[in-house]
């Protein structure tokens, strides 16, 4: 089995991309902010609890979330990249705790300027069929509204949370609590630092280099 992976970076720094690319390679990508969509989606007990929250753009509380992402997960039979998880140090302790439990595991923390992320993420638009990612300034889709990839109409659709000011909310947050982070992995020796303001093929080849 590959190393499982924990993909660290503020939102835009390009994690969901290069997570795409990965599962082309055996990868599964496990996102907790997308498992707490789909419980908003359906509208279940838990989504009720978190809708507000996630649309203000601070964080949900620690066990609820390591609850869904052990829910969601089949430990030692998948490699995983886990991607929005964790989001603090006592998460990064539960994660090694409750799931990883020594398994192998490499922290990849994306680097980027945060300065240029607020409008990336504000231009970030997803196919939601098939889950392409664009940037309408920078990868618009070729036929305005219509997804290059599986072709689906007006299925290109921007996150709730995705908006100027939440932005700037969920920036602050990433940057009072990454340092934390990649200390815990620091010390474990399992942590590599790449330069995400590359171009995603770029960035893809170090990951690969990273994980063979
Ligand atoms: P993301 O898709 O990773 O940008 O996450 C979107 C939102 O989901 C965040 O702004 C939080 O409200 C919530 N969320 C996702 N993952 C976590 C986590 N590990 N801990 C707490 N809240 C989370």
């Amino acid at each position: 089995m590959k190393p499982h992976l924990v993909i660290l970076g503020a939102p835009g720094s390009g994690k969901g991309t290069q997570a795409a690319k990965l599962v082309a390679a055996g990868y599964h990508h496990i996102s907790t902010g997308d498992l707490l969509r789909a419980e908003i989606a359906k509208n279940t007990e838990l989504g009720q609890k978190v809708s507000g929250i996630m649309s203000r753009g601070d964080l949900v509380d620690d066990n609820t979330v390591m609850a869904l992402l052990k829910a969601n997960c089949d430990i030692n039979n998948v490699s995983y990249i886990f991607d929005g998880f964790p989001r603090n140090a006592f998460q990064a302790e539960m994660l090694e705790r409750d799931l990883l439990q020594g398994k192998e595991t490499l922290a990849i923390y994306f680097k980027i300027d945060l300065g240029i992320l607020v409008e990336r993420v504000v231009n970030r638009r997803t196919c939601s069929v098939c889950g392409e990612i664009y940037n309408l300034a920078t990868k618009a889709p070729k036929v305005n509204s219509v997804c290059d990839k599986c072709g689906s109409v007006e299925s290109l659709k921007q996150r709730k949370d995705d908006n100027h000011d939440v932005v700037v909310n969920r920036l602050k947050i990433f940057t009072d609590t990454v340092e934390p982070l990649i200390s815990f992995y620091a010390k474990k020796g399992v942590m590599v630092e790449l330069d995400a303001s590359r171009d995603e093929s770029e960035i893809y080849k170090e990951i690969e280099k990273i994980i063979k």
